[in-house]
């Protein structure tokens, strides 16, 4: 990629799995009633895999995502990315490992209304000491990837709800990280061009070496993954 800036480059990929989760637990206090968000969560993920988190509403898929990528802690349990236990990091060495790391994508795309598509792409980096003719030429190389090489001005209002989460899916990518955490990203879809996106993520991803954990209730998102890993009231009932 055209971005080559050491920073940017993936970690060195361990021979162990991308994530390792070991006994997770998330315990909520709601009043008297303690809610058990997760129970007891072991998930491996190996470099390559599109691993779908499939569970009803409340079955606590996003509480795992959200715990895998730094964006809240386990009450107990330990969780390793690339083989780093992430308990020992503090929150800003954690958000350092996943801007590194991680891409994330959300159900509502989640764009800043008043960029382009080419700004909302770069954003993860603009913020960052990289040569902007560099930074520009990679988001567009990622823009052409997802298929939106015709939509780079337009703003996300200007654009429909697949193209919206294409731009979402090219800015992911963008700081070149090894993992994709992607919390059902065809929930605001309609059927065919949610299956058409999850499909061109779950392409894209495996030419880049990308390593992807969806959530979804949608079986048919379930259908383009290389492994189902089934939850129910928080604990993982099905790998
Ligand atoms: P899913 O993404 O599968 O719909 P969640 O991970 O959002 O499930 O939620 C799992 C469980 O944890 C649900 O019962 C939810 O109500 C509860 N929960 C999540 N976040 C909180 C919170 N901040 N406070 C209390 N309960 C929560
Ligand atoms: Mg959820």
């Amino acid at each position: 990629m055209t971005v080559t800036d050491p920073h940017t480059e993936p970690l060195e990929a361990s021979a162990g799995p991308v994530v390792e989760v070991s006994d997770v637990w998330k315990l909520h206090q709601l009043g008297d009633e303690v809610v058990k968000a997760l129970v007891a969560v072991e998930l491996q993920v190996q470099p390559g895999e599109f691993v779908c988190l499939m569970g009803p509403s409340g079955s606590g898929k996003s509480t795992l995502l959200n715990i895998i990528g730094g964006l809240d802690r386990p009450t107990k349990g330990s969780v390793r990315l690339n083989g780093q236990d992430t308990g020992r990091l503090t929150e800003s060495q954690f958000a350092a490992l996943r801007h590194d790391t991680i891409g994330f994508i959300f159900q509502s795309y989640n764009l800043i209304p008043f960029l382009s598509a080419v700004e909302n792409v770069e954003l993860p980096l603009m913020f960052e000491p990289y040569d902007r003719a560099a930074l520009r030429t990679r988001a567009l190389e990622l823009l052409d990837h997802v298929g939106l090489s015709h939509r780079v001005d337009h703003q996300p209002t200007k654009m429909s709800g697949g193209e919206q989460q294409r731009t979402a899916i090219a800015r992911s990518l963008v700081s070149n990280p090894t993992l994709i955490l992607a919390d059902e990203p065809t929930a605001n879809l309609d059927h065919r061009t949610g299956t058409a996106v999850v499909t061109q993520l779950r392409d894209l991803c495996s030419r880049l070496g990308v390593t992807v954990v969806a959530s979804t209730h949608d079986p048919t998102v379930a259908e383009v993954a290389s492994r189902v890993v089934r939850m129910k009231d928080g604990r993982i009932v099905e790998d």
